[in-house]
Order: structure tokens, then sequence, then C-alpha cells
């Protein structure tokens, strides 16, 4: 990626090719409207409807029985249900579970669930594919091909929670499956409502976290426009490391990003997660560990190590765990409030970066910064995957 900066596409899509309007790209008010308006319906009508997308989580017309016949034929004939058709599950090891879905306009997505002993945690996608070309992660080995529609971010919850939540009920979701969220904020905004609705899905923000990489005009209007948590992928604590594996840090670099974390809105007792993937020789030294010390002062915070998890062809290698080891003590040691976090899911490719299928047109792979070059003789692609 060159220095400038993706846009977002500065509009929700509410159609399918057909024409058809997606139920689940509304907010609740939007249902409200768009069914006294379009189809000169009574307002209570958009809560019935409401609690069977959301509540009894219906996947057809045909089900909503308390619903009149001639309602139901007229919103068979205007709208949709379902955003997304199921196309995989995978069940790894450790319980971990990879949902893919295929979307109507072509391509694969997909979600994670991954349960805890004490919660349910959904990771779901907002784009296909990705635009921010961070050297060590395998969904940026597709580029861009397209963003998600409210309709099949919500849908993800939607259909996981149809499909498991007999066994046990979602509890929190995470947006760092494919993409880059605030990418497409005009899509993943009104999604954040609509997952958070009490007479729906009725997830805590509290329970919802978005995991960017740094866009400032989106990270200030996503503190301006919800409530949900934030997370920021940091994974460097010096621009020209971060220039390097990160490099939409050219556009956004560092210190403005912390600057703008620092003004970010908290309540009491919120903290902004930072990310932090370890790459050997990258970013575990010590030295590492003193400056993110000096970036995060001001900050709120936790910071959550995340061993690298490899994909084929990467020369990136995790660092060692007692290096990972020494890193959380060292800070520890300083009062930061430090996880690592477990990897999972990896047997069945699930976990943190793993996700999607590189194409044949690959975005460009960055030369590391000079001291560097000695590790990465080849760059960061193996030669035979290039
Ligand atoms: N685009 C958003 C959402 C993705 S979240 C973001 O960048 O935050 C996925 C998290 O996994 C990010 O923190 C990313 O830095 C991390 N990640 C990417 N590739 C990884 C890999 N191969 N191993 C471990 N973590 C990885």
């Amino acid at each position: 990626m060159n220095a400038a900066a993706p846009t977002s596409p500065r509009q929700r899509r509410m159609h399918d090719d057909n024409g058809r309007v997606l139920l689940k790209a509304f907010t609740r008010e939007e249902l409200r409207d768009w069914l006294v308006q379009e189809l000169d319906e009574k307002p209570f009508r958009a809560d019935q409807l409401w609690s069977w997308l959301y509540i009894r989580l219906a996947s057809s017309f045909d089900e909503m029985t308390d619903l009149s016949k001639p309602f139901r034929a007229r919103l068979e004939e205007r709208a949709r249900v379902d955003a997304l058709t199921l196309n995989s599950e995978h069940l790894a090891a450790d319980g971990t579970r990879k949902l893919t879905w295929r979307l109507d306009q072509g391509g694969v997505i997909e979600s994670v669930i991954i349960p805890t002993e004490d919660r349910v945690t959904l990771c779901i996608s907002s784009q296909l594919g990705c635009a921010i070309n961070c050297q060590f992660c395998l969904t940026a080995q597709m580029g861009l091909r397209g963003h998600l529609s409210t309709a099949e971010i919500v849908d993800q919850v939607v259909q996981a929670r149809r499909l498991y939540g007999q066994e046990r009920r979602i509890t929190n979701i995470v947006f760092m499956g494919m993409g880059e969220p605030l990418h497409n904020a005009d899509n993943v905004i009104p999604a954040t409502r609509i997952l958070t609705e009490r007479k729906g899905l009725d997830l805590s923000a509290r329970r919802v976290t978005l995991s960017t990489s740094g866009l400032i005009p989106e990270i200030e209007r996503l503190g301006r426009e919800t409530n949900v948590r934030l997370a920021v992928s940091l994974n460097a604590t010096t621009n020209e490391i971060r220039d390097w594996i990160m490099p939409i840090n050219r556009r956004y670099p560092l210190e403005r990003l912390m600057e703008t974390l620092e003004r970010f809105p908290l309540k009491k007792g919120e903290r902004i997660t930072f990310e932090y993937v370890m790459l050997e020789g990258v970013n575990d030294s010590l030295d590492d560990a003193r400056r993110i010390l000096r970036l995060t002062a001001k900050i709120p915070c936790k910071i959550n190590l995340i061993p690298f998890n490899p994909h084929p062809g990467t020369t990136f290698r995790s660092s060692a765990p007692e290096t990972i080891e020494a890193f959380r003590a060292f800070l520890r040691a300083k009062h930061v409030n430090v996880t690592v976090r477990e990897t999972r899911g990896d047997d069945r490719m699930a976990a943190c970066g793993q996700l999607g299928t590189p194409g044949d047109k690959r975005p460009k792979r960055l030369d590391p910064p000079e001291p560097l070059r000695a590790q990465f003789p080849q760059g960061t692609l193996r030669l035979d995957d290039r």
C-alpha cells in the first residue's frame, strides 16, 4: 500500500442485487419507518418483525405466524430475512468453531466461535479481504474485495446464534475477523447499534469490541457515535518498524494515534485494549516493552500479547515462549495490565491472522528496514509462495 489512506465507502448497502430490502441492514427505528412509509403498516408491526428476526431468530417469513398472510406475502416480495448462506463449519480440537459464509455477490467470509469457561465469543468479519496490507496477516494477502453490508455483519451473529444458541449463548462479539472494521464504518456502526438493541440481540456494549489497525478519523467517529469497546493493533513501538509491518502507520503515525486515543471517550473503569503480535526479532525486545510503557502512559489500557500464528509462506516467526514471558513480566512489574492471548483454533486455520484465502493478485510485500534485512534475506514471503 502507498501512503494514501483507504477511503470509506460512505454508503450503506440496504438492498440485494434483485432490489429486495435486506431487513438486517435496518436499525429498529429504520425498520419501523420503512414499514410505515413503504408498506403502509402500523408501527407495532415493526416490533413483531424485529422480535422474529432477533429474538426468535426466524429464517423465513413463513415462520412468522402472528403476521397476517398478506403481510408476509408482501414482505416476501420486497424483503430478505437472511443475508448470508452457510458455506462450511469446522470444529477445531479445542472447541473453537470456524463458520464460513457465502456472499450473494460471490466470495466467502469467516466467523469464529470461541467458547471459554465464562463466555462465548463470536469473532466476526467486516470486509471480504482487507486493504490495510499488514505484512504478517493472511487476510491482507487477499487484498480488498468488498465491504460487507450491515446486514451481512449482523447476520453472522444471528445465524451463529441460530446454529449454536441452544448449546451456549453467544455473550461477546469481537470485530477481529477478516477486514478493517473502521474502513467500513458506514456499515459497521449501524451494525453495532443493531447488536446492542435491548429488545433484540441484546448484547451489552461492554461485550462488543471493535479492533482497528488505527484509522484516526474513524476512531474519533466511533467514540462519538457508539459505546462499544475499542481495541487497537499496536504491534510495534517505533514508526520505523510500524511503517513496515503496518503501512497504515505512514498515514497515521504512532504519536498521532496515541494522542487520539488519549482523547477517546471512556467511562469510569473502561480501558482501551492494545493488541501486540509478538514477532521474533522484530518487536519483542525489552526496549520495545519500555517504549510501550512510554507510548501508553496517559491511556487507561490493557495490553494483550498475541503469539504470532504462522500461515503458509510467511517467514515471520513467533517470539519464543520465554521471550513472551519476559516481555509480559517486564510490563507486569511496571503495573501494566497485560495478558497473553491463548492461541485458539489453529488446527483449522481459525486463529488470529489466519482467516482468508490469498488470491493470485497479492498486494505488494514491503522490504524490511535496513537493520532487519539480514533477518529476512528473502523478504517475508518465501520465494515459492510469491
Ligand atoms: N483489522 C483489524 C481487525 C483484525 S483483528 C485490526 O487490525 O485490528 C486481528 C488481530 O490479529 C489484529 O490485532 C492483528 O494484528 C492480529 N494478527 C494478524 N495476523 C496475525 C497472525 N498471523 N498471528 C497473530 N495475530 C495476528
